[in-house]
């Protein structure tokens, strides 16, 4: 057998998966063929199975190294769960315990071991010169970020992995890590001395991750409303202080809320056991500092909450990547005021170094403008990354509210003209000021004299600056760096004063009541009660091994039982996340769960209706699960023959809130493109697309090609086409 057959004869043998996943396939090539190599890959990506599986196919063990001591021993719970030979060696344990596991070592009895940095080379290089008496297949480094200094989590006890190289330097490393930079992802390369690697790069989006910003007023109600909808849920809520995670968690408790406190002040043991508690079911809500979260290796986090923000993008995203690692929708709501920001630019002032002082100021200004604009959250995070997005998701604040968009390029020519007139020289509030004709003090005389001063009085203040902030999302303004982040004039800015370049800026926002309730879509729906009784089940049965509940069988398994209600074990095989050992040793449980429910509700098995992994759309751009149902009653008119005017009338939307609503399906393989544009339209506006690009906007392919197309059915083709492309390289 080839080898990659073998290693997915053991993905489904051991860990019970269809198929791989992202690239993971070319990245066990590559183990496998001995090679070095580097995953970026985000959390909830699936890297484990990266090295796990190329362990079941060498005749060694595989040494992990893994920060985090904590974490070892549900990683390796998990694995011996799985039926796979593993352990971990770390300072808790006793010596007799550790001896216990070097005699296994020994006898080659290991698949695979988990160590800390410092066990591995510390000491004296001892246990690493044991090591090289034993026969050693692959080395495999997580956190890899935690080698470089660039990275959030550096941790000097990573520096010594840059030795392994030197002691085994025919032995393959894989090195792994959900952090993107570049310059973090050059430090790691260097500074572990990989021999040639290969680099394998995956989009970070997330799919499954929903994204809302609301207004921080009044927000404890609302905070406590949404806790209370997802009382079966586990989440986490960060805030900025200490202090406040103790005051917020109490408050919690007392409204009869299941939540503790994380920070770094508390003692240790008290951390261990709220963590554990965590991991366990037993503490539903996390209130922390940011000090929590690094390894939360807990696949069914449903929710973070940021009720402060968060003090650069970096951080935001990593602190909402730790939901839904099982890939079940989850969302990221963040409430926000402007106050924050001028309390983190307090914090953001490092003592004489005005360097890193600016640095700090423009990433905080960063995340204002993604809170504060009216564009796409996810493509917003995705550009900051570094990755190209289509202008919809369907699965953001933004994407879920009704938008209306209009030519604004008059008001934007006021707003550059007034920067241009205060000589580049003011920030926002200053310059909508000035457009307003504010009478306040503030304003210098001569500027109440300039010709722009009042000429925007229509408008208010609040609109006006998110009309700003779009501008500059846009990349029609720039904002300079550092504790003054004024307004700069660039050329995109010229090219509007000049009249060559139109502004189309997004007039109103009314949020879709809907979009908040939405569930995920499920090809087959599931019995609700039937997945709270195996939640059950498989509570008791976590608490007989005593290992978190996540580690028996994930949230996403769970559902697929309750979906497609297998009826036996051949049936329970083609679940995902059944492997033969856990079907031996839990199948009969969840089949005698299953038959039972069925029997009293008179239900017979629905496995036929599930799809191999493969055949069912997996894609990073696609809106998983969902769309508000507002979006679904368009799609039903729109199936029932009604075009996309006559529904905007009916619906009292703009026909581009139509389209867009349309387009979201298209991207999501529901609604076949040709059946929304005549297909001699698609294959002209893909040539157009293919020539000039979509980096400007797709306004250029407008004006190229006229009347005839509509902006709605040039974004519609332009997405598609994007979102096919992407799909490609990254499957
Ligand atoms: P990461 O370390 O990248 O954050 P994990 O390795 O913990 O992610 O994997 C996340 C989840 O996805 C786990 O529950 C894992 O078992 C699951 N998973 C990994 N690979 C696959 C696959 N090919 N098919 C289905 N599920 C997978
Ligand atoms: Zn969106």
């Amino acid at each position: 057998m080839h080898s990659i057959d073998k290693a997915k004869t053991i993905l489904k043998q051991y860990f019970g998966y269809d198929s791989f996943r992202h690239n993971q396939e070319e990245i066990i090539q590559n183990v496998l063929a001995g090679n070095d190599g580097l995953v970026l890959m985000p959390t909830g990506g699936g890297k484990s199975v990266c090295y796990q599986v190329p362990a079941m196919l060498f005749d060694g063990v595989t040494i992990v190294v893994s920060p985090l001591i904590a974490l070892m021993k549900d990683q390796v719970d998990a694995l011996r769960l799985n039926g796979i030979e593993a352990a971990f060696l770390n300072s808790t344990q006793s010596n007799t315990e550790q001896n216990f596991i070097i005699s296994k070592l020994q006898s080659n009895q290991l698949k695979l071991l988990y160590v800390a940095p410092e066990r591995l080379l510390g000491e004296g290089s001892m246990f690493i010169n044991t090591l090289k008496r034993f026969s050693v297949s692959l080395f495999a480094i997580d956190e890899a970020h935690c080698i470089s200094q660039w990275g959030h989590d550096f941790r000097p006890e990573y520096l010594q992995l840059g030795e392994l190289k030197k002691h085994f330097p025919n032995i393959p490393v894989i090195a792994l890590t959900a952090t993107a930079d570049k310059l973090t992802e050059k430090d790691i390369l260097e500074k572990l001395q990989l021999h040639q690697p290969k680099v394998f790069e995956n989009s970070f989006n997330r799919e499954n991750i929903f994204y809302f910003i609301k207004p921080k007023y009044n927000y404890h109600f609302e905070l406590t409303q949404y806790l209370r909808q997802h009382k079966e849920d586990s989440g986490i809520i960060y805030c900025l202080s200490r202090a406040s995670t103790e005051a917020l968690a109490a408050q919690l408790v007392e409204e009869g809320f299941s939540a503790a406190a994380y920070h770094a002040g508390l003692e240790r043991n008290i951390r261990e056991e709220t963590q554990n508690k965590f991991l366990r079911d037993e503490v539903k809500i996390i209130v922390a500092t940011i000090a929590f979260g690094m390894g939360i290796n807990k696949s069914n986090v449903r929710f973070v909450i940021h009720v402060d923000l968060p003090k650069n993008i970096e951080g935001y995203y990593q602190e909402t990547g730790r939901a839904g690692r099982d890939g079940l929708k989850s969302e990221a709501i963040l409430f926000y005021s402007a106050g924050d920001v001028m309390k983190l630019k307090h914090f953001a002032q490092v003592e004489n170094n005005p360097a890193q002082t600016e640095i700090l100021l423009k990433k905080l200004n960063q995340m204002a403008n993604f809170c504060e604009s009216s564009i796409c959250r996810r493509k917003y995070l995705l550009n900051y990354f570094g990755e190209q997005h289509p202008d919809y998701c369907g699965s953001c604040d933004t994407c879920l509210s009704n938008y209306e968009k209009f030519d604004a390029t008059e008001l934007a020519q006021k707003a550059l003209s007034a920067v241009a007139r205060l000589n580049e020289s003011f920030g926002i509030n200053y310059v909508v000021d000035i457009l307003r004709g504010s009478a306040s003090e503030k304003i210098k005389e001569i500027h109440k004299q300039i010709k722009t001063y009042g000429s925007g009085k229509d408008i208010g203040k609040e609109q006006w600056v998110r009309y700003i902030r779009d501008m500059v999302s846009l990349g029609y303004l720039s904002q300079a760096d550092g504790l003054y982040p004024v307004l700069k004039l660039n050329d995109k800015s010229w090219r509007v004063l000049k009249g060559e370049e139109k502004v189309m800026l997004v007039k109103s926002i009314t949020y879709k009541k809907e979009a908040e309730k939405t569930l995920a879509e499920e090809a087959v729906p599931h019995e609700e009660e039937l997945f709270q009784q195996l939640k059950q089940l498989r509570l008791q049965l976590a608490l007989e091994e005593s290992v978190p509940a996540y580690v028996i069988l994930s949230d996403a398994s769970l559902l697929e039982l309750a979906s497609y209600l297998p009826q036996n074990e051949n049936e329970l095989l083609q679940v995902s996340g059944f492997g033969s050992v856990k079907l031996a040793k839990y199948g009969k449980a969840f089949l005698k769960e299953i038959g039972d429910y069925c029997k009293s509700r008179q239900l017979s098995g629905r496995i036929h209706l599930r799809k191999p992994k493969r055949l069912r759309k997996e894609s990073p751009e696609k809106p998983a699960m969902v769309k508000g149902s507002t979006d679904r009653v368009t799609l039903e008119l729109f199936l029932s023959g009604k075009s996309v005017q006559e529904i905007a009338a009916e619906r009292k939307l703009t026909i581009g809130t139509v389209e867009n609503h349309l387009a979201g399906f298209v991207n999501s393989g529901e609604l076949k493109i040709e059946s929304l544009i005549p297909k001699s339209k698609i294959e002209i506006i893909k040539n157009k697309y293919e020539e000039l690009g979509a980096e400007l906007g797709i306004k250029p392919i407008k004006e190229a090609l006229g009347d005839d197309y509509s902006y709605g059915e040039i974004r519609t083709v332009v997405n598609y086409y994007r979102f096919w492309a992407n799909n490609n390289s990254y499957n």
